[in-house]
């Protein structure tokens, strides 16, 4: 890499990829779903502790009372004591309090910008596939905890966080201003980012990037702005009615079964809007006991999702409606539960076009889009919207990677060549900003 501000040939680029290789294998054999990222969490910690970085982490970093879709209290132990069997940090995990997620901070006492940089460290709930041809298999990195696998590459979104966090520090003297790292649990979903947001984990920043790996785009390309993130609500509905005998008694129950089943079918049947796109998805439906016994209660899962923050509200006021509707028709209570929510959010032009300059100038890539289609949703949006509302600059970066099967599938794995130009990437951004 060129020398602009910042002396690259302090790294030792060489170690680097080994490093990052090694470090995205183990994330990738033990992963941890959102909100359960104790063992993540706290080799991040251990790893930006030891590389001198200032550091807020778990409770510290979210509001509490912000959380969305997190497990029951009754289940973190599990995930707490899983997590110190398999290699986590037993100190920092309990520093956390219960919470991941770490904020790392190298401050230089230098006037500067402040640039704060988002990666991912949750997993995907889906199960590895057991194909002796996928590279985990062959190579003795697979899953080892049942249901989840790194199938979106947050394994190394979290690799390349602390790479970029090693050659910081080796340049550490040569930087101005302050890096904020943000290791976010629960991206998948849509859960994490907000919490940590209101906590004001971004506030301050003049700049704020966020990158995702692979989502279609292959090795060699590099995306300057990723738009078309729908904007989302995941929530969770739970009819109570009231149980009775399904011949002796029918009419003293309350169908709390039909409630739901009348709900999911009027939710798929909302009219679309004229401004854009817009999905709704029920994807989970459990109701009743027994055979004989009219349902006394059934929880449904459910998003809604819209191209715009207008289409998403439009979608999501017309789902409570029709589930208050179906609960009333059928003279069951009914709770709905926020599970997640992301919105849209949009590249700075000045930002993007320096982000430009930058990789281009650097060489890394056969070509540079001004453009990519993200779809799907993520919640790094909050966070862009967050630093643009307080005057400052954000963008969403998409590293090229080509990948084995499409994300969260089973077979999904990446072009780990990749990680190291996704750190110089990133460092290059960030000798720009500081220029
Ligand atoms: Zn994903
Ligand atoms: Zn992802």
């Amino acid at each position: 890499m060129n020398r602009k501000t910042l002396d690259w040939g302090k790294v030792d680029w060489d170690g680097l990829e080994r490093d990052l290789i090694a470090r995205r294998r183990d994330l990738h054999k033990y992963p941890e779903s959102a909100w359960t990222e104790f063992r993540t969490s706290s080799l991040v910690a251990h790893r930006l502790e030891e590389l001198g970085y200032d550091l807020t982490a778990g409770l510290d970093t979210v509001e509490f009372s912000a959380v969305m879709g997190r497990p029951p209290r009754s289940e973190i132990d599990a995930h707490i004591q899983r997590a110190k069997e398999q290699g986590g940090d037993a100190g920092w995990i309990d520093k956390m309090r219960e919470y991941p997620g770490v904020v790392g901070t190298l401050r230089t006492g230098r006037p500067g910008p402040v640039v704060s940089i988002r990666f991912d460290m949750d997993c995907v709930d889906v199960d590895e596939t057991k194909i002796p041809d996928h590279r985990p298999n062959k190579e003795g990195f697979a899953s080892v905890n049942n249901l989840l696998m790194h199938a979106c590459g947050h394994d190394a979104h979290t690799s390349m966080g602390l790479g970029l966090a090693t050659v910081l520090a080796a340049v550490k003297d040569d930087l101005k201003g302050e890096v904020r790292l943000i290791f976010q649990p629960g991206e998948e979903g849509c859960r994490g980012a907000y919490a940590m947001t209101r906590k004001g984990v971004v506030d301050g920043s003049d700049y704020f990037l966020a990158m995702h790996i692979g989502g279609g785009v292959p090795s060699g390309k590099f995306g300057l702005n990723s738009l078309g993130y729908l904007c989302t609500t995941k929530f969770d509905v739970e009819f109570t009615g009231r149980p009775a005998h399904a011949a002796g008694a029918p009419q003293e129950g309350h169908n709390a079964l039909l409630a739901a089943a009348a709900a999911a079918l009027s939710l798929h049947g909302i009219a679309p809007h004229r401004e854009g796109s817009m999905r709704v998805n029920v994807g989970v439906l459990n109701a009743g006991t027994g055979r004989n016994v009219i349902a006394g209660k059934a929880l449904m899962k459910a998003e809604t999702r819209g191209q715009t923050q207008n289409i998403a509200d439009y979608v999501y006021k017309r789902a409570q409606e029709i589930i208050q509707g179906a609960a009333a028709m059928y003279e069951t209570e009914v709770t709905v539960l926020k599970a997640g929510a992301g919105t849209d959010a949009a590249g700075d032009a000045p930002l993007v076009a320096k982000v430009g300059e930058a990789i281009r100038e650097s060489g890394l890539f056969q070509e540079v889009l001004e453009t990519v289609q993200g779809g799907g949703s993520e919640d790094a949006t909050w966070m862009m919207r967050r630093v643009q509302e307080l005057g400052g600059q954000a963008t969403y970066l998409a590293l090229g990677s080509n990948i084995a099967a499409p994300h969260h599938n089973g077979c999904f794995d990446i072009d780990e060549s990749t990680m190291l130009l996704g750190v110089k990437a990133l460092a290059a951004i960030i000798d720009k900003l500081m220029q």
